[in-house]
Order: C-alpha cells, then sequence, then structure tokens
C-alpha cells in the first residue's frame, strides 16, 4: 500500500524505467502554472512550465523570449506599448 500522503491527487503519478530494466510508479510534485501574459491573460509562449529547481539549472535565454518584456507581457502586448512608448517620446 502506498504511503497515505500520495493515495491524494496532490502528487501526479509518473512512470519511471529503473536501471534494472522494471517500470515503477513514483510520485512527483506537480508543475506549476502556465506562465500569463500580465495585461491580457493569455497564455506565453516559449516560457517553461517547471519546478524552481529545474528552473534554477536551467539557462536564462531558455526561461523567456528574449526581447524587451520577454516572459512578462504577449508579444502583441509588448508590441503595442513599444509602439505606444514611442510614440510618447514623438
Ligand atoms: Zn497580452
Amino acid at each position: 500500500m502506498v504511503q497515505p500522503r500520495f493515495r491524494s491527487r496532490t502528487h501526479r503519478r509518473v512512470s519511471v524505467r529503473t536501471p534494472g530494466g522494471t517500470t515503477k510508479r513514483v510520485f512527483k510534485k506537480r508543475k506549476p502554472q502556465k506562465a500569463k501574459c500580465a495585461d491580457c491573460k493569455v497564455v506565453l509562449a516559449g516560457v517553461p512550465r517547471e519546478r524552481p529547481y529545474k528552473m534554477e539549472n536551467m539557462a536564462k535565454t531558455k526561461k523567456r523570449p528574449e526581447r524587451p518584456y520577454g516572459g512578462v507581457l504577449c508579444s502583441t502586448c509588448a508590441r503595442k506599448k513599444i509602439v505606444s512608448e514611442a510614440d510618447d517620446l514623438l
């Protein structure tokens, strides 16, 4: 019988192949929610959905698009904001 704390669906059930060739069911913590645009709440592309310990070892370039407001605003909202900022300068 599995440990009582793993009987709820709080943890994910993942099948893992062991070095001996058998598959075992392991319990892992769930991934965080998808990153959303701060303005229109659309799901951001190019932003991985991983736990902090994996994000820590990931390259900065793999965590968000490399443009102004990358990982915060979606491409259309970023474009609108940049254009409006450029208009303010004129
Ligand atoms: Zn947006």
